[in-house]
């Protein structure tokens, strides 16, 4: 089996007077993540171990910040493209994995919902994607509560599964 693992990782500040959104969903908070696009520092992370499993550009050379067209952008529409390019490769996500360092709001109550709104997208049953939250234990920034970072793995094999190589001989 042709498996290709892609780790992601990204980092965004949290400032007043924005939405938060991880993993597509908008979480009740007083502060939101700052970013050219709706910050939603999960699905960047998840985006770019995509990107990497299949050898593609990473995120900031798909999606430049430069680019008025992603300005405001809902990362799950970056989601999008970037699965259509996988089909187009013909590679299918078989696993995701998260880990959210935040240290408040508390993500766990959230995961489920996350799960809902990403599953379907990546093609993968709940069983087959971790949404999992760290604090970082009251230290530096994330533990100040001024920024949320995310690492997700992610797990790619061709979308026809294991081919079988032939023979060049016939066993006797
Ligand atoms: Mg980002």
């Amino acid at each position: 089996m042709d498996a290709r693992v892609g780790l992601g990782y990204d980092l965004h500040r949290l400032v007043k007077g924005r939405p938060l959104y991880l993993g597509g969903v908008e979480i009740p908070y007083a502060k939101g993540l700052l970013g050219h696009s709706d910050g939603d520092v999960l699905v960047h992370a998840v985006i770019d171990a995509l990107l990497g499993a299949a050898g593609e550009n990473d995120i900031g050379t798909l999606f430049p910040d430069t680019d008025a067209r992603t300005a405001g952008v809902r990362s799950l529409a970056l989601l999008d493209e970037v699965m259509a390019v996988l089909k187009k490769r013909r590679l299918r996500v078989r696993h995701v994995d998260v880990v959210v360092v935040a240290e408040r709001p508390k993500i766990g109550p959230h995961a489920a919902a996350i799960k809902a709104v990403l599953g379907p997208r990546l093609g993968l049953r709940p069983d087959r994607l971790g949404i999992k939250a760290k604090t970082n234990e009251g230290t530096g920034t994330i533990g100040r509560g001024g920024a949320i970072a995310c690492l997700a793995v992610v797990c790619l094999t061709p979308a026809g599964g294991r081919r079988e190589k032939k023979s060049p001989r016939k066993a006797s």
